[in-house]
């Protein structure tokens, strides 16, 4: 037996584990020091009441014998779900029929899984600073990635260079960590570019539901040719609260690799994966309601309040800074590398945020807040990063 030995190439996921514990050892030496993290990228706030009412009738439907439901009939997802998140993709003026949505457990799985509908000799292009789970499990799976850089000069929402020939394009916007987003021209370069050299996009719209620039797409979709040439993940996690529920879907349309694509990953799917629960998916069908579209905007509302006033701040105190418009995420120059100012923030503002080293070579001199705190931490965490900084 060999085992994988492309895990040998993976680094190890320090990021998190390091911040814990500079943390924990802070809050040890200073026990009643009043830490407000604001590193995290999970939602802090409730699920919509009428998801939570409809997750509750679901799980009364399981405990009677005429509506107990066990395997769903197949793998994709039940149509009444297929059917609402068509219907939220109309409401952007996006086309996208049922029969080309797959529902999953969550983006990061589709992220992770994805990987198996291409060779292991593709060539994988992704920006950097990115969202780690493209580079590793391409890595895991032994193929070679190479960089396109994302920085200051290009607002973090880096164009195609055409002299870089590759396979598959990881594009994320909203980006996670960096908060930037590609504009109408901005992502119709890349659908132009993957064509022109036979690419296949992953796109990761994960964060859509934040955007709220008239000039930025909600999806890839929207684009003249992306039918053609992109996949895309998406997510209930931040749009409705869902990280710990677990629901997303990829839309796989049905002209990419002349349907070839489709087939691919729907058998990717019924052979390794049984399906998102019946509960799970009428709470996600809830969220996509028009009651739980109404109920999730005051949830995202209140992100965006967040990130409009961290964004503020910043500017005020002349930091350089991308996102927090179109996104729960602002990305700050330090002045200093990343662990430093990590440590000047904790030790001198009891700021918890996440050092941008941690997501690419780019990201060194970086660093993440996220607006998913309450108002008052929010407040108070800039009060005091303005004081320090200022
Ligand atoms: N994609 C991006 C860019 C993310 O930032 C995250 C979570 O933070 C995910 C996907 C994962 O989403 P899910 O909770 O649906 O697995």
């Amino acid at each position: 037996m060999k085992l994988n030995h492309n895990y040998d190439n993976v680094k190890d996921s320090y990021l998190f584990v390091e911040i814990a514990k500079r943390v924990s050892a802070f809050t040890a030496a200073h026990p009643d020091a009043p830490v407000i993290r604001m590193g995290i990228g999970d939602v802090t706030r409730p699920l919509a009441p009428c998801v939570v009412e409809a997750g509750l009738k679901a799980m009364k439907e399981m405990g009677k014998a005429e509506t107990f439901r066990g395997y769903s009939p197949d793998s994709q997802g039940y149509p009444f779900l297929r059917e609402r998140i068509s219907e939220y993709y109309a409401r952007f003026g996006v086309k996208v029929d049922p029969r080309e949505i797959h529902v999953s457990d969550g983006a990061k799985s589709d992220c992770g899984n994805i990987v198996d509908m291409f060779d292991a000799g593709n060539t994988v292009l992704v920006p950097d600073p990115v969202y780690p789970v493209y580079v590793d499990s391409n890595i895991m799976s032994g193929r070679k990635i190479v960089y396109c850089d994302a920085t200051e000069e290009n607002g973090f929402a880096p164009l195609p260079d055409a002299s870089v020939k590759c396979d598959i394009i990881y594009l994320c916007s909203p980006n996670n960590p960096t908060g930037s987003a590609f504009t109408y021209s901005g992502l119709k370069a890349w659908v132009d570019y993957a064509r022109s050299i036979g690419a296949v996009i992953v796109y990761d719209a994960a964060y859509e539901a934040f955007v709220t620039d008239p000039d930025v797409p909600r999806s890839i979709f929207a684009i003249d040719g992306a039918r053609e040439c992109a996949v895309e993940l998406c997510s209930f996690s931040k749009t409705a609260g869902f990280t710990g529920v677990r629901c997303g879907y990829t839309v796989v349309p049905d002209e990419l690799c002349g349907g070839k694509f489709a087939k691919m990953w729907a058998r990717r799917q019924s052979t390794k994966f049984n399906g998102t629960s019946y509960i799970q998916q009428r709470m996600a069908e809830a969220a996509y309601s028009d009651e739980g579209i109404k109920q999730n905007t005051a949830n995202i509302e209140a992100y965006r309040k967040n990130a409009a006033h961290i964004s503020s701040v910043l500017t005020e105190t002349g930091i350089y800074h991308t996102g927090g418009k179109n996104s729960p995420y602002i990305w700050l120059k330090c002045g200093t590398d990343s662990w430093t100012f990590f440590d000047r923030l904790l030790e001198g503002a009891n700021v918890v945020g996440t050092p941008g080293s941690g997501f690419g070579k780019n990201g060194e001199g970086y660093f993440r807040l996220t607006a998913f705190n309450t108002y008052e931490n929010t407040v108070e965490a800039m009060r005091r990063i303005k004081k320090l900084l200022g």
